[in-house]
């Protein structure tokens, strides 16, 4: 059990790997398909998360990256299921949630981060990060498979990074999702 642990958390972050993530959205998107419970996808992005590497290093970045964990995991319920997507991409399921509720849930997260001041060092400058939102629900966002639902997720991110970021972006079922691609 301890190696299963070890294996499927990640060790920056404390949250669970992407694989991990891959397994549950199938599982609740064969749940959904079932007993036609909702739920929804969150995926979030740190915003200008280079810039802040570039000019504060890669080690404040890694602790900024698990301020972030933290503020998203102070926010969750029990039957919630956050994970590290790629390098500064995070990813939460919420079981039986709809699209409208997903969005109160990640406003208060996006709250959190803008609120967390980051010491660099004890007399260093103090440091704030925001980050971008896209979320995705079943079925309000649409039917489909569970990597259609990750990637309506990823576009409603890109459109909260594209309307000036520190955001949370929706994707409805009638969203085709390239109205506002790059003109
Ligand atoms: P945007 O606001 O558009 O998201 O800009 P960005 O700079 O955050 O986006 P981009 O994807 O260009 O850069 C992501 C950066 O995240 C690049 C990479 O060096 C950094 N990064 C990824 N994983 C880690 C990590 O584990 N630790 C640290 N310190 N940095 C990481
Ligand atoms: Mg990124
Ligand atoms: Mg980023």
């Amino acid at each position: 059990a301890h190696l299963y642990t070890m294996a499927m958390v990640d060790g920056l972050t404390g949250l669970f790997v992407r694989r991990y993530f891959d397994a549950r959205v199938d599982e609740e998107i064969e749940r959904a398909r079932r007993y036609g419970q909702a739920f929804a996808v969150v995926m979030i992005d740190i915003d200008d998360f280079k810039h802040l590497n570039d000019t504060h290093g890669h080690l404040i970045g890694d602790r900024v990256l698990r301020e972030v964990a933290a503020a998203v995991k102070g926010e969750l319920r029990g039957v919630d299921t956050a994970a590290r997507y790629g390098g500064e991409e995070l990813v939460i399921i919420l079981p039986r949630t709809e699209l409208v509720a997903a969005f109160a849930l990640a406003e208060r997260i996006r709250a959190r981060i803008t609120d967390r001041r980051i010491a660099v060092a004890a007399d260093g400058p103090v440091l704030s990060v925001t980050a971008s939102f896209g979320i995705a629900a079943y079925p309000d966002s649409g039917l489909g498979s569970a990597e259609d639902l990750v990637r309506r997720a990823d576009r409603a991110l890109y459109r909260a990074k594209r309307s000036g970021k520190n955001r949370v972006e929706l994707y409805w079922a009638d969203d085709s999702g390239t109205h506002r691609a790059i003109a």
